[in-house]
């Protein structure tokens, strides 16, 4: 979403006729969009701000913008502890920063209620300059779940959805443009009331051959959707579905509203419906009062579903959560070699289920001369002819790695 987020923003630049640059001296203009998830992704983005402290002072007029979730909760707490900053500006509000340069108005720009609500109206498609053959689509922005571990809901706001007939002609265009693969975004984008719908309706529009969406939250999945994806060439066999932990008691003191039953449930259902479909997750591990008994029934979960990938997480407290106040009772060293156990138990049963691809025939939109993604999202490098970007390949698998597919080019 964050990509999304700043793709869309050098659009706007670019329409004011800024040009983009990946080299820091060359730029007038810097712009950070952070995250604010974990402690971890604001340390980073802070020393690579603080970074800039040299270039700053041999070319004072640059200007330096911290935009998204971290300049949301931090707010002049940013300029506070980072004078070279000029612009700190919320997630909603990151779209008005051309606006507010050409004013030269410096200074501290939060989202308000109002701000956050006008999102359903704002064209807002991008093209994903790393597969120029495909575009995101936000359909819903903010989080209802409260989760208590989580800062989503207090820097992005409550839920807000795209009409679907807005979402729709926004998918029209992308596919004017010569775009073939959408992917659907929100940090829930399942809870979209017309969810289903959006599937079916964007699958059908000329030209759009891949449908993607993420993130779903598991508790709003069902076997339905999944039956819809199954019966749909155009949706991709790829669920991310975030767990977070195996066992119920943690979920739910982490106020997560299903049970680890109903995980499995849809798990399952995707398996015996669509066997090849990717199936990943996201795990939290050291959530306060973890256990091992509790911890042990995560392995058990990444054993019985054999997920097709795993990102994975230590606990990190977030100011102004519910859990801040919880006592952060697992030790470092726990959280570390939880972690370790868990990457290695999951990586182990990724490349066994990578392997069941040997031999198989998949079909792929090229995203470089000599690689790209299957619909259920494995990236796959082929020896033989190259070919132009986005166009189709048929690639026998030969050999399997726990993060991607080794294959042969036969169309
Ligand atoms: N909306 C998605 C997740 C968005 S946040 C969902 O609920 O399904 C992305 C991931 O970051 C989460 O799935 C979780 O695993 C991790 N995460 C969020 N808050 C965290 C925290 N305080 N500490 C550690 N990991 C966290
Ligand atoms: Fe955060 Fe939970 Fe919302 Fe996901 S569902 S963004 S983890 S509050």
């Amino acid at each position: 979403m964050n990509k999304a987020d700043s793709l869309r923003l050098s659009e706007l630049f670019q329409a004011e006729g800024y040009a983009c640059t990946e080299e820091l001296e060359e730029a007038d203009l810097l712009i950070y969009n952070t995250c604010s998830v974990r402690h971890h992704a604001e340390n980073k983005a802070m020393s690579y701000i603080g970074r800039l402290k040299d270039l700053k002072e041999q070319k004072p007029d640059i200007k330096v913008s911290v935009v998204g979730c971290m300049a949301q909760r931090l707010k002049g707490e940013i300029i506070k502890r980072l004078p070279l900053v000029d612009y700190v500006v919320g997630p909603s509000s990151m779209f008005d920063l051309p606006e507010l340069i050409k004013k030269g108005k410096a200074g501290v720009y939060a989202d308000s209620q109002e701000k956050r609500k006008e999102f359903p109206d704002v064209e807002y498609s991008s093209i994903n300059t790393s597969s120029p053959f495909s575009g995101y689509v936000p359909i819903m922005r903010g989080c209802n779940n409260f989760c208590v571990y989580c800062i989503v809901p207090y820097v992005r706001g409550r839920e807000q959805y795209r009409t679907k007939e807005d979402v729709l002609n926004e998918c029209r265009l992308l596919a004017e443009k010569g775009i073939s693969e959408i992917m659907l975004l929100g940090q829930t984008v399942n809870s979209h009331p017309d969810f289903k719908d959006i599937l079916k309706v964007t699958a059908g529009i000329d030209g759009i051959k891949r449908v993607r969406f993420v993130t779903s939250y598991p508790g709003y999945m069902d076997k339905e959707t999944v039956d819809i994806v199954a019966s749909t060439p155009e949706l991709c066999n790829y669920f991310h579905l975030p767990v977070q932990s195996g066992s119920d008691r943690v979920l739910k003191e982490m106020g997560r509203k299903y049970r680890v039953s109903h995980f499995r449930d849809i798990a399952f259902h995707i398996r015996e419906k669509l066997p090849f479909a990717a199936i990943t997750t996201d795990f939290i591990v050291g959530f306060p009062g973890e256990t091992e008994a509790d911890f042990n029934e995560t392995l058990n979960l990444v054993r019985e579903i054999k997920f097709d990938q795993c990102f994975t997480f230590k606990y990190s407290p977030r100011e102004g959560t519910r859990s801040a106040k919880f006592e952060d009772d697992v030790s470092r060293e726990v959280k570390k070699s939880r972690l370790a156990v868990l990457n290695e138990l999951w990586s182990k049963l990724a490349l066994k289920r990578n392997k069941l691809f040997v031999g198989r025939i998949l079909e792929l939109f090229a995203e470089s001369k000599k690689s790209g993604r299957s619909s259920n999202y494995k990236i796959v490098h082929w020896k033989g002819a190259q070919a132009a970007l986005g166009g189709k390949v048929k690639v026998k698998i030969i050999e399997a790695l726990p993060h991607s597919l080794k294959g042969r080019r036969i169309t």
